[in-house]
């Protein structure tokens, strides 16, 4: 069914398609709302078509997809920004139209803001059934290996759609049959619809909910906060779902998209590193303890760690230059040239 959607927004745009406008349209929809700590990945919601704005609203709803309210902006999942779309497309997990419903969602200017905050994203989604794409990609990859046994070629890499993903969840009975798309989970990791004032909030937005768009594109934007301390907010088995998902996809044992050279640059690097270690750091005792005693030796030569017979209680912060140890004769040396006539 979301195959038949996508593939009809698809044609609907490659037919109907008006050159990308600036005007907003006559309905409630906001082409982007402005704020200083939205990624660039906002301002490109204005290319949308007005009907890809239409199907867009015609299969997520007319409110906000994640909190519900009414004045929305008809949202890209993938910016055309986004730096990241070359390296997905190149390990075959981006084979969606961009500029179709299939990587658009209505949001709120709250949440969309959260979405986009790149920096420090407070808002996410992705599909409810993590398990669902990591077992396809774990046969997936037992394909192209077969194949690219049997024909000495590499296979191209195969990833869920919207159309399988809603297949797959109509078997198991977790959607009716007249559902637009998979469960996704909502995810808030900042208190912040209504200013954070209405307790439980976030818990009522965050039950699963049908989106008709390409699962990848929300995965994309969810590996994004596993760099995050918030991503702690999530349960573990669904951030360690989401780790495993993104070292099928990236790891060591993935068809690599990233720059083979590049990769092997820092893998070498560190096997230099590792043989230059002295013998004795070989044995990992041996190595924290050196390592413990040449810190302790640097931090006491600086000024930073108190020598242990030391009366002077006046501990040093580690940003303190000029160091409780530290003689004018010193200061003079290393600061006195700052100050000569050149
Ligand atoms: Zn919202």
């Amino acid at each position: 069914m979301a195959d038949k959607i996508t593939d009809h927004a698809d044609a609907e745009d490659r037919a109907l398609m008006p050159p990308p406008q600036a005007t907003h349209s006559s309905s409630s929809i906001r082409v982007h709302s402005s704020s200083s700590r939205m990624s660039a990945a906002s301002s490109a919601s204005g290319q949308f078509s007005e009907t890809t704005k239409l199907e867009t609203r015609r299969l997520a709803g007319n409110g906000c997809w994640s909190c519900e309210t009414t004045r929305v902006d008809i949202c890209h999942v993938i910016a055309k920004e986004d730096s990241q779309t070359e390296v997905w497309e190149q390990a075959g997990l981006f084979k969606f139209q961009y500029k179709t419903a299939a990587n658009a969602i209505p949001l709120c200017g709250a949440c969309h803001a959260e979405f986009d905050c790149a920096i420090d994203p407070g808002y996410v989604f992705f599909p409810d059934d993590l398990q669902y794409f990591i077992d396809y990609e774990t046969k997936d990859r037992q394909r192209r290996q077969r194949c690219a046994a049997e024909t000495g070629q590499p296979v191209e890499r195969k990833a869920p759609t919207a159309t399988e993903y809603l297949a797959y969840q109509m078997n198991a009975n977790l959607v009716p049959s007249d559902a637009v798309g998979g469960l996704y989970r909502r995810v808030f990791l900042k208190r912040f619809l209504h200013g954070g004032t209405v307790v439980g909030l976030e818990h009522l937005f965050s039950t699963p909910r049908q989106w008709h768009g390409a699962p990848m594109a929300s995965i994309r934007r969810a590996f994004a906060i596993l760099g995050s301390p918030r991503s702690y907010i999530i349960d573990p088995s669904t951030r360690h779902a989401l780790e495993k998902l993104r070292e099928l996809y990236f790891g060591d044992e993935s068809p690599s998209p990233f720059d083979v050279p590049l990769r092997e640059l820092y893998r070498s690097d560190a096997i230099k590193s590792a043989n230059k270690r002295h013998p004795e750091e070989r044995d990992e005792g041996a190595s924290e303890r050196a390592k413990r005693a040449r810190g302790l030796e640097v931090g006491q030569s600086m000024g930073l760690i108190e020598d242990a017979g030391s009366t002077n209680r006046c501990a040093a912060h580690p940003d303190w230059v000029l160091g409780p140890h530290v003689t004018t004769n010193e200061v003079v040396r290393l600061y006195g040239p700052l100050f000569s006539p050149t």
